[in-house]
């Protein structure tokens, strides 16, 4: 015992030591610095600008005159993106090589960190292996996932010679018309925290200097996802208390976590943008959170603030601003203007030197903690990490999590093998409708820059049942007009026992996903209404990014499967779903909501739920279509009486509680525990709900396992009027499953 507490300390010594030493060094090499220098290192250009065909460029291939312009001229410290275009591992390693080259010809040899984004997978890189998004993660309710995904991204990051990921998203999902809803973890903190601060810690913990590591960014501090129209990169007007209730805690455990960077909120908060204020990036980040990384803007964010904010009159007042405010690097990204108005700005006195130092010390002790300085290059090593068979195991076994039934009437699933099946829908031949934005490309588009073995639905139906087994309306794509054909499926529905209908959204990402309309778009809504009238059963499977309403059709349909944007084996997990090879556990990470005009969160609080005067027979309060937590098994659980080691909970004791699962059904099945909590009365109108807890359990037919959970005041805690994290004495009730208890808080 006393050698093991000597060896932590130890090892908690030389931990420190490290991160002393990188300060240290980084202070040194400072003083040795020019202005110029310094603010080079501030500023992150785009591929495009050293490519040799700029945007055009579409093969990687560098001009060197434009490589010396940015790193000798301009001395460039970052360099991110590419275009809508993946490399090889290989080419990736020859860029990353040519750019570090180019950094040692520089007077002070300070070595480029160059950042992708890896939000499910390393995007840019052919053959890497991509996951669910993080909305499919939430509804395994399976952090192991967050987990293992992010390990994997971060070593097919490095052995692509890239050591800064620009992951994980940890806004929250509760406005279900932004375009990036697919990339948070859906509506509740809990989750976003959770599985938030675990991909974190995936990415970082073996240390910057391994092979099998990468620099976090946690992205896009602060309330981002709250855009009052829905519209990516609009205003959100969010008063403190709801910003510090739901938007700040993923950010605050992803701090705690030791997350090395944090990119900033494109839009504005009530009128003031995020990258101009110091209030949310120095006084509450840096100074409350207490985050010691570095803070980068988002895409063209600080020349925005003149020409699209209108805080700043002329672009270097935006730069002063924004660098007064907290930022230490500039996403410029394609020009030099940033280099040249930091340096006009400071000059001028406009912006402290302070400030720059501060900033720069920090980009530095990134650079010496990822271990540039050491080797900059891409690492031998590494590369031998990169598309491991294992990690497609891992992919199917998280996409197979992740899919979420929502409706089997009379048991229609699972379908029989020996049956005919009618594949149709958009999304039955399109890869890029399974696995959504940041694939291959920005935008995830294009099917041609999948790995050759990337299945669609219907060939996964197909390879299941024999293709004789398994017709098709539809062709490659997801804008294929035969896809729209309703008389064509009509026709083909004569022959067959079942139609499972792949509908959905093709992928999108930031504005181009931009929507008017939450319904499914009318075309769609044709098919459905025409497969409904064969009077076949209709299977239909959801492959989208957010929920589109299918409120009109839902009742003609006896099974519906949520896939979501599922990563690369999304095909093969519907198929095993629908055909009973594998025995659904996913729990919707958002409520699902019937229309526009009844978008309620599940947290809601008790007035949300009022309808005084509202005479159209519509029930009030929380009616989804399906609720937050919600998924089906093809067996079934019962749940014992919840029991509590005391019915009072004091100060900052714990209190236990457990409670006993039976799978009572005949076959084996994995379920998530799930425990609510409700605050009766508070000075703050609580919530009806809040999930504090989960557990997922595997269980054989007729076992029976007993989850136990631990809470103190902390899982209680809300913000009060005077923006404090509290636990108020009282009554408080805990509810999982179809059951609850109750205890007081003194
Ligand atoms: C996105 C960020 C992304 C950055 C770099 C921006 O448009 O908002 O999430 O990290 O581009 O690709």
């Amino acid at each position: 015992m006393k050698k093991a507490i000597l060896l932590l300390l130890l090892a908690n010594y030389c931990i420190y030591a490290i991160a002393q030493s990188d300060q240290q060094k980084a202070e040194a090499l400072l003083k040795k610095m020019t202005l110029e220098e310094k603010v080079g290192q501030m500023t992150q250009v785009t591929f495009a600008v050293i490519a040799k065909d700029g945007w055009g460029d579409t093969e990687g291939n560098i001009d060197p005159a434009a490589l010396k312009k940015a790193i000798i001229d301009h001395h460039v410290g970052s360099i991110l993106n590419v275009n809508a275009h993946a490399f090889t591992v290989d080419k990736w390693n020859s860029i990353i090589k040519q750019i570090q080259d180019e950094s040692k010809n520089s007077r002070l040899k300070i070595p480029v960190i160059y950042g992708l984004d890896g939000m499910h997978g390393q995007t840019y890189t052919l053959n890497s292996t991509l996951f669910p998004h993080n909305l499919a993660m939430a509804a395994t309710r399976n952090t192991s996932f967050a987990i293992r995904a992010a390990k994997v991204t971060a070593k097919e990051l490095r052995a692509s010679g890239v050591r800064w990921n620009f992951a994980p998203v940890l806004d929250i999902g509760r406005q279900p018309l932004w375009s990036r809803f697919p990339e948070t973890y859906g509506e509740d903190v809990y989750i976003a925290k959770t599985m938030g601060a675990a991909a974190v810690k995936a990415y970082e913990e073996d240390g910057l200097k391994n092979t099998t590591a990468v620099a976090s960014c946690l992205k896009h501090y602060l309330g981002y996802s709250g855009p009052r129209t829905g519209k990516d990169r609009t205003p959100a007007y969010i008063p403190d208390i709801e910003l510090r209730e739901y938007y700040l805690p993923s950010f605050r455990e992803a701090v705690k976590a030791g997350a090395s960077s944090v990119m900033v909120n494109s839009g504005e908060i009530n009128g003031v943008p995020v990258h101009a204020s110091k209030y949310l990036l120095t006084d509450l980040l840096r100074k409350e959170l207490g985050f010691q990384g570095m803070i980068v803007t988002d895409w063209e964010d600080i020349k925005r603030l003149y020409e699209r904010h209108n805080v700043a009159s002329s672009p270097r007042e935006a730069v002063a601003m924004a660098i007064n405010a907290g930022i230490d690097m500039s996403m410029v990204p394609t020009d030099f203007t940033f280099y040249d108005l930091l340096i006009e700005a400071v000059k001028k006195g406009e912006v402290p030197m302070s400030r720059i130092d501060d900033a720069v010390k920090r980009i530095l002790v990134l650079k010496f903690k990822v271990g540039l300085f050491d080797n900059p290059y891409p690492e031998a090593n590494a590369k031998s990490n990169f598309g491991k068979p294992e990690y497609q195991t891992l992919a199917l076994d998280a996409a197979h999590e992740s899919m979420t039934l929502l409706k089997n009437e009379n048991k229609v699933l699972p379908l029989s093998k020996t049956g005919k099946v009618l594949v149709a829908g958009p999304s039955a031949q399109s890869i890029s409708a399974l696995n959504g934005c940041w694939s291959y490309t920005w935008q995830g588009r294009d099917d041609q820059w999948y790995p050759s073995d990337s299945k669609t639905i219907y060939q996964a139906i197909a390879d299941k049942l024999g293709a004789g087994n398994v017709t098709t309306t539809t062709g490659k794509g997801f804008d294929n007009k035969m896809n729209y054909d309703a008389g064509a499926l009509t026709a083909a529905a004569a022959n067959v026992d079942a139609i499972i209908l792949c509908l959905g959204e093709n992928a999108y990402a930031e504005s181009p996903g931009n929507t008017r309309e939450l319904a499914l778009p009318d075309d769609q809504l044709v098919l459905a209404k025409a497969a409904a009238a064969t009077g076949k059963p209709i299977i239909l499977v959801l492959t989208e990014g957010r929920p589109r309403f299918i409120t009109s059709i839902e009742p003609s349909m006896k099974g519906i499967l949520m896939a979501y944007w599922s990563g690369k084996k999304t095909a093969e997990a519907i198929a095993d779903v629908l055909f009973g090879d594998y025995n659904p556990d996913g729990r919707l990470p958002f409520s699902y909501p019937k229309s526009i005009g009844e978008i309620v969160l599940y947290d809601r609080k008790p007035t949300e739920e009022v309808r005084e005067v509202f005479n159209d027979n519509v029930k009030g309060g929380y009616d989804p279509l399906f609720a937050f937590g919600h998924g089906l098994s093809y067996t079934t659980f019962e749940y014992g009486d919840i029991k509590l080691n005391s019915s009072t909970l004091t100060g900052n004791a714990k209190l236990t509680v457990s409670i006993s699962v039976k799978n009572t059904g005949s076959r084996d099945g994995k379920h998530s525990v799930e425990l609510y909590t409700r605050d009766m009365y508070a000075s703050i109108t609580p919530s009806m709900k809040r999930l504090r807890a989960f557990q997922k359990i595997d269980l054989k037919a007729g076992e029976t396992k007993t989850v136990t959970f631990s809470l103190d005041k902390n899982d209680l805690a809300f913000v009060n009027a005077q923006l404090k994290q509290v636990t108020e004495a009282g009554d408080f009730e805990i509810m999982i499953g179809d059951k609850k208890a109750k205890f007081e808080y003194k």
